[in-house]
């Protein structure tokens, strides 16, 4: 079998798939993202196409190394995001070929379901809750917030106050049997997520997520150490390389490596089980598209330290046979490859030229804040 074209697609809200075609007439579907960089993604994923146009595709493994570790210049969101929807349709081809899910080509599925957790839009502070308390009777146990704002390095009181707040109303409102992490988003100092994380503790946060930026794994000890909070981090980290010191400082306990920046579905596999030595838990990160979250499902299956899957979309409108979300859980696909089927139709009307721009976010004297 060979690979003949790499076709690219922009379909909005902001994604990329790729469709991998063959010589064989298998068709292998990859979603190879940054998250505002749409088109420059899609022009790594071509200059790849210069080396795996006529490869084989299901020398999976031989194919990340040649791409990783083939050229000097490595690693980063571009490349590893270009490599990771690439790594992705190569295992939809050689899943669509052996008539099986991916899972059962990585041991085989390690439980019956697997739990998500909603994205909550956080417009409001009555959106948020509401929007909660109707996710929590369709049977959701798990949820996201994130910050209200941006941070400065040292900040008033009140900032403080409204970012425990928003926690709270939420947590209080949905009661003890769910469980409500905090996205930091990056956005907060070392000094303030200190702060923040003792002033959280009384309402039992699932998890703070990116409590400081992933740059500097010190800055991220720091806070790990100064409370009882779990820490979660890692959607800006890639491959197994980046993963590394986090948890050998044990920086923090749950790794969420995004599949569509950290290198795939096997490299994930690997970073989960250098964590699993560390009794650190994976849950993966996803604001993407269907064909990404199809990626994460095949391995949250059979990776054992999996924790629970965030997820933007139920695939409506992408794909044929939407997600099946039974309260709270995703029933475990038994489709080959990554188990789902492009509705072509419905994404001919979402079509774009890529060109959306991540938010930006100001403090209040008009200087630059992390988004
Ligand atoms: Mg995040």
């Amino acid at each position: 079998m060979k690979i003949t074209q790499l076709e690219t697609i922009f379909v909005r809200p902001r994604w990329l798939f790729l469709k991998m075609h063959t010589d064989e007439g298998i068709i292998g579907l990859g979603e190879p993202l940054v998250e505002g960089r749409a088109q420059t993604v899609a022009a790594a994923v071509h200059e790849i196409g210069r080396y795996l146009i006529g490869q084989d595709p299901r020398k999976i493994e031989h194919h990340w190394q040649a791409i990783y570790r083939g050229q000097f210049y490595r690693g980063g969101p571009v490349l590893s995001s270009a490599l990771s929807g690439i790594e992705q349709a190569m295992w939809d081809i050689t899943g669509k070929w052996l008539g099986q899910p991916v899972y059962n080509l990585l041991g085989g599925p390690t439980r019956d379901r697997i739990r998500m957790y909603g994205w909550l839009d956080d417009s409001s502070y009555g959106d948020y809750v509401e929007a909660g308390k109707v996710s929590m009777k369709s049977g959701f146990t798990a949820f996201k917030l994130a910050l209200p704002g941006a941070v400065d390095i040292v900040d008033t009181r009140r900032t403080t106050d409204e970012i425990v707040d928003h926690f709270a109303r939420f947590r209080e409102a949905l009661g003890p049997d769910v469980d409500v992490g905090y996205d930091f988003h990056g956005r907060v100092s070392p000094a303030m997520a200190v702060r923040l994380a003792q002033a959280l503790e009384p309402y039992h946060p699932f998890f703070i997520e990116e409590p400081v930026l992933p740059e500097n794994v010190d800055a991220l000890v720091t806070v790990a150490r100064s409370t009882s909070i779990p820490i979660a981090t890692g959607e800006r980290l890639f491959t197994k390389w980046g993963f590394r010191e986090v948890l050998e400082k044990q920086a923090a306990v749950i790794m969420q490596p995004d599949l569509s920046h950290a290198g795939g579905i096997l490299e994930v596999k690997k970073i989960a089980a250098m964590a699993e030595c560390y009794y650190a838990a994976v849950a993966p990160h996803c604001p993407l598209g269907p064909i990404a979250l199809a990626a994460c499902i095949q391995l949250d299956a059979c990776t054992p330290n999996f924790l629970a899957q965030e997820h933007f979309t139920d695939g409506t409108g992408y794909i044929k046979e939407p997600f099946r979300i039974v309260e709270g859980y995703m029933q475990l696909p038994t489709g080959p490859g990554l188990g789902i089927e492009l509705d072509d139709e419905a994404i001919a009307g979402k079509i774009y030229d890529g060109s959306w721009e991540t938010p930006r976010l100001w403090h209040k004297d008009g200087s630059v804040a992390d988004w």
